[in-house]
């Protein structure tokens, strides 16, 4: 028999991506389908276990012994594989779908909140090799946080440590999805970022060429930050001094090595920088001029794979 493989699933709103991973972290094989949550959960179910028991065929066909599924799920997982909340896949809510997974791949099944995926993929293959304690940060449609303290994934009491989107950082009433308002997801996530666009430009910013007449994206943003466009440059300057001050209040209270930013709407980080180590440098007690690591990814969207098939593995 040749090495043992592992196998990873990153269950997210609109996609779910099974990969086949090796020991060193590489994704070997991927498969792929859409969630279609709304057609219900038995459905779901029988997707991810036909992709996960095709996988382990392939990598028995090829001599490898199969370890077990891990997989990243977005919502709150109680210690016994049952999904207590998630926003985003109401089906989900209340499921035991580590049970169900069990019983029906007759094979180990390991369970995390995904940003919890992200940051493990990260912190033994990824941007966060060196770091024993360490807070990634995933950006997209919302904003997660997973934590690993001295090389453990803390979830807290609960399932829900780590999730700085919803620290509150300031008094206006965006409403978040959580039922808060001003929670830092509405300024940092995807829709935040717009939000920011349309309200500066409301407020009389002129963008430029690029934004001119165009429907409002992420990926557009970015393209016009890159064109010194002053309502994409604002937007990212806003958003990252918001940021910043959130990360300090993190290391004020953890004093862990650095963040690591994952997901979709990840590249933003390079508009953000600037004004974010500016307040984080400003609030983050003992840090004041000097480096802190605050990363981009190195995974990119196979962070949630590696680190779910690597969730039985302990640095
Ligand atoms: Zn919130």
């Amino acid at each position: 028999m040749k090495g043992p493989m592992l196998l990873g699933a990153d269950l997210g709103g609109t996609n779910c991506r099974v990969g086949l991973v090796d020991a060193s972290g590489n994704l070997v094989e991927l498969v792929h389908f859409p969630t279609h949550i709304d057609r219900g959960l038995l459905p779901l179910v029988d997707r991810i276990v036909s992709a996960t028991l095709e996988l382990r065929d392939l990598a028995q066909q090829r001599g490898h012994e199969v370890e077990g599924l891990g997989i990243g799920v977005p919502g709150l997982i109680a210690p016994d594989g049952t999904v207590t909340a998630s926003p985003n896949l109401p089906a989900l809510n209340q499921a035991p779908l580590g049970q169900i997974l069990r019983r029906r791949l007759e094979m180990s099944v390991t369970m995390a909140n995904d940003a919890n995926a992200h940051a493990w993929g990260e912190g033994i293959f990824g941007a966060a090799r060196s770091m024993r304690s360490f807070l990634c940060v995933t950006l997209g449609t919302g904003v997660g946080g997973g934590l690993v303290l001295d090389r453990k994934i803390w979830s807290g009491a609960t399932g829900m440590a780590g999730e700085v989107g919803h620290i509150k950082v300031a008094a206006q009433e965006r409403l978040c999805c959580c039922g808060a308002t001003g929670c830092l997801e509405t300024y940092c996530g995807a829709s935040g970022l717009l939000k920011t666009a349309r309200s500066l430009i409301d407020d009389g910013i002129i963008p430029g060429p690029v934004l001119k007449g165009e429907v409002l994206s992420v990926p557009l943003l970015v393209e016009a930050a890159l064109h010194g466009d002053p309502v994409a440059l604002e937007v990212f300057s806003l958003s990252g001094g918001l940021m910043g001050s959130v990360l300090a209040h993190v290391v004020n209270l953890l004093d862990i090595e650095g963040v690591v930013f994952t997901g979709g709407v990840a590249p933003v980080l390079d508009f953000m920088r600037e004004e974010m180590l500016r307040s984080f440098g400003a609030e983050a007690f003992g840090h004041a001029g000097l480096e802190f690591p605050l990363l981009q990814g190195k995974l990119g969207p196979d962070a949630g794979i590696i680190g779910a098939a690597h969730l039985g593995t302990y640095g």
